[in-house]
């Protein structure tokens, strides 16, 4: 790794994505890294086995594989270490338990991806930490809401569905000032587009299933800690013996080459078709943040250097007992839009956003709110589709 680590100090984001993690000369020269299938690793006498003094130890703890992929991550974070899980939630389970403890306060942004709430309302509670949702423009007026036990600050920004923009610098030094880790899920604009860890953030967390697969058929997620919250968060895994298989793992990094290549793609037909959502007379609003009109632009514009492929519209309607068939007009008459979850792929999907969960950051009054992931597929034959769509719902 030594020699592409030097050169990819300095490159561009397409050649670290395309060079970092393994290095061929490692491995006979293969571009890129074996996948390793591995539960036992052999030590060669009773001594190293003892002592455990060799590299690799037992498929848990990691193969050339997970560490060629680790290793890739870890420079496209700058973090200290970075540990792979089965999913994205696991993703931020996994550093919840590592760092909160019984007695604890966790502060939650209120726009977080809905699974991590479930998590929190449940698991997180019948262990015995006390979670509070704030408001994700509150900026460093979280201040207040830091009590003596509060630990953690979850920041996810964008937010989930509704994409409201957060303050991470000035939330994260509040934060500091009382001694809590701030955690983020980036999985929304990837390290390609925003590095938590450059802007206060101790452990970033991604979706990898999203961008990083991006094709809609691995899932899987990273955890990335600055120095000081590394020993924790790679304990946490071992104990809690979770792991990932070599296949998916191999998958991931096979990503990361075109990752910034699909993402410019992602980026400008879903900007593109924001905008003229914008135009439209059916929708009232459109929520995202590289649009001038959308509330945490200037967070946006300060902070991150560019925007993927995923946001959402508010449909106009008369009144809330017309959002339900209004949506669902618009969702059922789109050929080319998948209707499904998750996002970061290559094809386009359409879905009705649930937003009954919300406590501070409330749903939209105007209308419904559908969320689109803007896939590799020609604008104009997205935009027809939306078109399609718009004119089923005007009809009901
Ligand atoms: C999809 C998603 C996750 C979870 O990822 P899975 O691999 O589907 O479990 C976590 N956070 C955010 C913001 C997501 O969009």
């Amino acid at each position: 790794m030594a020699d592409s680590g030097n050169v990819n100090g300095k490159a561009g984001i397409n050649t670290r994505l395309a060079h970092s993690g393994n290095n061929p000369s490692d491995y006979f020269g293969f571009v890129n890294p074996p996948v390793v299938h591995a539960s036992t690793v052999l030590f060669p006498n009773a001594k190293t086995m003892e002592t455990r003094a060799q590299k690799y130890t037992y498929g848990t703890r990691g193969t050339p594989t997970t560490d060629a992929l680790c290793d890739a991550i870890n420079e496209l974070e700058g973090s200290a270490g970075t540990i792979l899980v089965p999913s994205g939630l696991a993703a931020v389970t996994v550093p919840f338990l590592a760092y909160l403890s019984a007695g604890d306060h966790a502060l939650i942004v209120d726009s977080v991806y809905f699974p991590t709430r479930h998590f929190c309302d449940t698991m997180l509670k019948r262990l015995g930490v006390t979670v509070e949702y704030y408001d994700p423009m509150i900026g460093a007026a979280i201040e207040s809401l830091i009590r003596p036990n509060t630990r953690l600050v979850h920041t996810e920004a964008p937010g989930s569905n509704t994409f409201e923009m957060q303050d991470i610098r000035a939330i994260a030094d509040a934060a500091h000032r009382h001694g809590c880790i701030v955690t983020m899920d980036n999985t929304w604009a990837t390290p390609v587009y925003f590095k938590p860890l450059d802007h206060g953030v101790d452990v970033s967390i991604h979706a990898a299933t999203k961008y990083p697969s991006g094709h809609s058929d691995v899932l899987f997620g990273t955890v990335s800690a600055n120095a000081e919250h590394w020993p924790a968060l790679t304990e946490a895994m071992v104990t809690l013996g979770v792991c990932v298989s070599p296949d998916d793992s191999y998958q991931i990094l096979r990503g990361l080459r075109t990752m910034g290549i699909r993402l410019e793609r992602h980026q400008e037909s879903a900007l593109t078709l924001a905008k003229w959502l914008e135009t439209r007379d059916e929708v009232a609003r459109v929520l995202h943040p590289a649009l001038p009109s959308f509330p945490g632009h200037e967070l946006w514009k300060r902070d991150f250097t560019g925007a993927s492929g995923i946001f959402s519209f508010v449909l106009k309607a008369e009144s809330p007992d017309r959002f339900r068939a209004k949506a669902h007009a618009f969702l059922d008459a789109l050929r080319l839009f998948g209707l499904g979850y998750s996002w970061g792929g290559f094809e386009s999907l359409a879905l009705h956003v649930g937003l009954g969960d919300r406590k501070v950051a409330l749903a939209p009054t105007e209308g419904p709110v559908l969320r689109l992931q803007i896939g590799l597929e020609d604008v104009p034959d997205i935009r027809r589709d939306i078109e399609a769509g718009l004119a089923a719902a005007n009809a009901v």
